[in-house]
């Protein structure tokens, strides 16, 4: 199987570029914020719950998220791998990553990070709000609290795959075409 974390800060384009890559590899795509935003939609009980960190710009707690994630996992028993997108965003949600991935017989192969300076991020969250209508792109408070998130809890995330010889960068500035390149040129390296 071939399992890519997609990591990155909030605008980086993880959803664009995972889309592509699903495409090409026929991959599974598990978005975790779209997956809450698809229970918010729906009014589920689990929608009410995450809807009330999501528009704070916090994250929803570990215990909640990795049960909803180890779910859309066993969906999907003849999966030829999945990417993971906006997950694990702590180091308990990496650590709960590698046992799920053992029970289903299987590892993640990489994590890859699209790398992207903090005031282009507030540009593209500022665009994709007019875009998307996604409410947590719209407020700037919520965002600087979601860029705050993300150095805090999920920066570290990295240093858990560098230390397993499983961290690749590139560089997330410059045409979509082009960034879709730079992944594909680092997945054929390491699949
Ligand atoms: P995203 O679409 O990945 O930007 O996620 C939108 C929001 O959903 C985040 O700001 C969090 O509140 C929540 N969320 C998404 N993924 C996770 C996760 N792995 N852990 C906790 N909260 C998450």
């Amino acid at each position: 199987m071939l399992n890519i974390v997609l990591f990155g800060p909030p605008g980086a384009g993880k959803g664009t570029q995972s889309q592509r890559l699903i495409e090409k590899y026929d991959l599974v795509h598990l978005s975790t914020g779209d997956i809450f935003r698809a229970n918010i939609g729906g009014n589920t009980e689990l929608g009410k719950l995450a809807k009330s960190y999501i528009d704070k710009g916090q994250l929803v707690p570990d215990e909640v998220t990795i049960n909803m994630l180890g779910s859309e996992v066993k969906k999907h028993p003849d999966a030829k791998g999945f990417i993971f997108d906006g997950f694990p965003r702590t180091k308990a949600q990496a650590g709960a990553l590698d046992e799920l991935m053992s029970e289903i017989g299987s590892s993640i192969t990489a994590m890859i990070a699209l790398d992207v300076p903090e005031e282009e991020l507030k540009q593209r969250l500022k665009k994709r709000a007019e875009d998307s209508g996604r409410s947590d792109d719209a407020d700037p408070k919520v965002i600087a609290n979601r860029i705050e998130v993300y150095k805090n809890e999920t920066a570290p995330v990295k240093s858990y795959y560098q230390e397993q010889n499983k961290f690749y960068s590139i560089d997330g500035l410059g045409a979509i075409s082009e960034i879709t390149d730079r992944m594909f040129d680092t997945v054929e390296q390491i699949k």
